[in-house]
């Protein structure tokens, strides 16, 4: 029970818990990069020099992003 009405929500990427209030810029992220992550730009913008012709779809499965997620 929160007695001081402090809302937590889970991050989407990590799952981790994040306080809901102006201190958490990212919310309900934990973080920008699991923002990022979330949006798919972490993706494009680490493998968008080297892999040109690669989609983002082809880099980042589902299963990817599960096991990322996990190592947390
Ligand atoms: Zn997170």
């Amino acid at each position: 029970m929160n007695k001081d009405n402090t809302t937590y929500v889970n991050c989407p990427t990590c799952q981790k818990q994040v306080v809901w209030s102006k201190d958490s810029p990212y919310r309900p992220f934990c973080s920008k990069r699991c923002q990022l992550i979330d949006l798919g730009d972490w993706a494009t913008e680490e493998h968008r020099i080297a892999d040109k012709d690669i989609t983002e779809q082809d880099l980042w499965s589902e299963e990817d992003l599960t096991d990322f997620a996990g190592k947390h």
